[in-house]
């Protein structure tokens, strides 16, 4: 098979394998990495992989798009990610509520939450890539967090080879079971200290040292080089193609579907990573007739959609769907790219650095909604979707994926068809639990692990493992910094004096 190489979304024009552009995250010129050509999936190929398991469906999925890794490399690595110990009752199920709307769970992983789906296989890649270019220094990943991104990496990085993680959380604006996750954090090549403050100081901080070109030279004399777990990283995108495809030969073999079928696919949409990876199936081939990007009081993407402008010079909602919450959605500037070219796509994103604004054309405009529909969901909307479909099915959703279903409702109402429609399942309802209690029940909650009880106690649902455990953990990291700290600390881990 040919080599598929990668491009900037920017066109510097310089083109690197998908080890190299694992390795670099972001491309010289500030733009992200996409593929040159997109390969398609044929229908026998489907009907192979309808036979197989979740991991043999990645592996395949993923040796299309990273062609200087082995098969067997990626099935050795796709077993090990998504096996029943890490996701135990399979990575990717599938429930059905009702005739037509199919929920997609994405949060059967270690922290309960969809950024496992991409964290547990991405440093695997990693390590290999490192390998792959020659690479003789060791990476440390480097994360500010606050709360779950920290906990998904920790769990996706913890005993990789030549990779080690330092990740700072602040001391105000982390839930106990936040705290107590990290803290708890298994693994030889981890550490997690906390930082007295608030997310922007441990952001921040963690900026300043990535920044500091004199505190590099002393980690490349020693070895060892910074690097991040950045959501927008071709190795983070590539493995959520996957279970669109998974999903979709699951609903083959369920018999909901034929081959050929299209479905509706909804995804509630932050930084526009899943979705995106949605996009890449359907441009792969898969049947997906619409994508319906769903957002919450943040709606700007719903606005984008709509008008072609994307304004990011409005008010920011803090919402019940924290991981929504966000104003500049990274990964779109791929989709720009693929519509619209490099060309244009550098203007824009320089237009919205320095101004905050831009219009897209209508050619642009048009394309875009030939695929996309934007909809959104406010907080009142999230907590009666919830309600609204436990007394319904019986069936518990967080606020994440709430907005979702809401959105597929409403979609649905303006576009009636006969069409399934795969509504993507972000997180567990107990990772967001004093929220979805409120929904559905009139009981107060009281700190994390009460309330977690007592939504178990009130709906019945499953309590996942790894939350249902933590409280027995032990702790490992008890440290807290101040800010100035903070890269005497990352010193100290990389073993040299600041
Ligand atoms: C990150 C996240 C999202 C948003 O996904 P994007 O890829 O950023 O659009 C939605 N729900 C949950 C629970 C998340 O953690």
């Amino acid at each position: 098979m040919d080599e598929l190489r990668y491009t900037s979304t920017r066109g510097n024009g310089a083109e690197v394998t998908s080890a190299q552009a694992i390795k670099q995250g972001l491309a010289d010129d500030g733009g992200l990495f996409m593929p040159l050509d997109i390969p398609l999936i044929a229908d026998d190929t489907l009907v192979e992989l309808c036979k197989m398991s979740y991991a043999e469906r990645a592996a395949h999925v993923l040796g299309l798009f990273l062609t200087d890794y082995s098969h067997d490399e990626l099935l050795s690595d796709c077993i090990a990610a998504y096996g029943e110990d890490r996701f135990p009752g399979g990575a990717a199920p599938i429930k059905g509520l009702g005739d037509s709307i199919r929920v997609l769970e994405l949060w059967h992983g270690p922290t309960c939450a969809f950024k496992d789906m991409a964290l547990q296989i991405m440093p695997k890649l990693l390590s290999r890539a490192l390998t792959k270019t020659g690479e003789m220094r060791k990476a440390m990943i480097l994360v500010a967090t606050s709360g779950d991104t920290g906990k998904a990496a920790l769990e996706g990085y913890r005993d990789a080879a030549g990779i080690s993680i330092k990740v700072f959380y602040p001391t105000g604006g982390v839930s106990r079971i936040q705290k107590l996750q990290m803290a708890s954090q298994e693994g030889n090549n981890v550490s997690v200290t906390a930082i007295r403050g608030n997310f922007d100081d441990a952001q921040n901080g963690v900026k300043r040292i990535f920044s500091d070109a004199d505190f590099a030279a002393e980690l490349n004399e020693a070895g060892c080089f910074l690097s991040s777990a950045n959501s927008i990283n071709w190795g983070r995108l590539a493995p959520q193609i996957v279970y669109y495809i998974s999903a979709y030969c699951d609903m083959i073999n369920a018999g909901d579907i034929l081959l050929g079928e299209e479905i509706d696919v909804c995804v509630p949409t932050g930084n526009f990573g899943n979705i995106f990876a949605a996009y890449i199936a359907k441009c792969m081939g898969l049947p997906i007739n619409k994508l319906i990007c769903a957002s919450n009081s943040n709606n700007i993407l719903t606005d984008f959609l709509a008008t072609g402008t994307y304004d990011r010079n409005r008010k920011f909602y803090t919402t019940m769907s924290p991981s929504m919450d966000i104003l500049i959605s990274s990964n779109l500037e791929r989709l720009l790219y693929v519509t619209a070219g490099s060309d244009k796509t550098a203007g824009w994103m320089k237009e919205l650095s320095e101004k905050g604004v831009y219009s897209v054309d209508d050619e642009t405009k048009t394309m875009l909604q030939r695929s996309f529909e934007g909809f959104y969901c406010d907080e009142a909307s999230t907590q009666a979707a919830i309600k609204r479909i436990f007394d319904t099915y019986g069936y518990l959703i967080d606020t994440h994926t709430a907005v979702a279903m809401h959105c597929a409702e409403q979609y649905l109402e303006q576009n009636p068809s006969k069409r399934h429609m795969l509504v993507v399942s972000t997180a567990s309802p107990y990772k967001f639990a004093a929220s979805v209690l409120d929904a559905v029940s009139d009981e107060k909650p009281g700190d994390d692990f009460e309330t977690i009880d007592t939504l178990c106690r009130v709906t019945g649902a499953a309590v996942p493992a790894p939350l249902a455990s933590l409280k027995d953990k032990k702790v490992r990291f008890d440290t807290v910094i101040n800010a100035d700290e903070m890269k005497a600390d990352v010193a100290a881990f990389g073993g040299i004096k600041a």
